[in-house]
């Protein structure tokens, strides 16, 4: 497979052709389809295998331009290495795409955060708690959120953050994708899956 077969638009694929990829790679090929259709999905996939593009090109292909500032996509990943590693990823795919995107974790000043989500944002890369914070604070608007991906959900529940996800779900709009990734199968994830989600379909590499 190569680039050309996914049904991306030329602001993609030209970033893709700056970028000197040269096809994608498994779980890109198996998870764009999938992802594009809006259904529930569960990819199965280890760091390095290039999971980040497999949900972020079909999502940013399909994401509308909007002239309203409450963020539409909401990305959730364990560790804030991994919040600006998938922003710098989200940044490259978007030098021709005029979109938002903003990192939020723990340990940092939450008012400089505020001020930058106020600004308006398209898609929001978090740590669960600080992404908590903001939004009971009323400052982060989660109401028009229609993609949630939780990447490392395996990772996440390790560290002890399934409350913390409910709590999240919660106050998420009920009509929306939900995408996760995970390096393994484990019985937490499992769970985690059959209490929240309604029959994803599993993609793995
Ligand atoms: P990830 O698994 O998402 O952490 O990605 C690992 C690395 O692979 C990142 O530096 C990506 O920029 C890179 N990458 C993603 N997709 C491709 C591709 N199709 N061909 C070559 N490298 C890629």
């Amino acid at each position: 497979m190569t680039f050309q077969d996914l049904n991306l638009n030329t602001p993609l694929y030209n970033a893709i052709e700056d970028l000197g990829f040269e096809k994608p790679t498994p779980i890109q090929a198996q998870a764009f389809n999938l992802v594009a259709s809006g259904k529930d999905m569960v990819g199965i996939a280890q760091t390095g295998t290039g999971k980040t593009f497999a949900y972020m090109l079909p999502i940013l292909r399909h994401l509308k331009y909007s002239r309203q500032d409450n963020p539409r996509v909401l990305v959730l990943v364990p560790t804030r290495e991994l919040v600006v590693q998938v922003v710098n990823e989200i940044e490259k795919l978007s030098k021709y795409i005029n979109n938002r995107v903003l990192g939020v974790y723990g340990g940092t000043n939450i008012n400089t955060q505020k001020q930058a989500v106020a600004q308006g944002q398209d898609i929001i890369v978090a740590t669960p708690g600080r992404l908590y914070d903001l939004a009971v604070s009323r400052v982060l608007q989660l109401k028009s959120i229609q993609k949630l991906v939780i990447d490392e959900v395996d990772v996440m529940l390790d560290l002890g953050f399934r409350h913390q996800l409910m709590n999240i779900f919660d106050i998420l709009p009920e009509r929306r994708q939900n995408i996760m990734f995970s390096a393994t199968m484990t019985s937490d994830v499992d769970a985690l899956i059959q209490d929240f989600f309604i029959n994803p379909q599993k993609v793995s590499v």
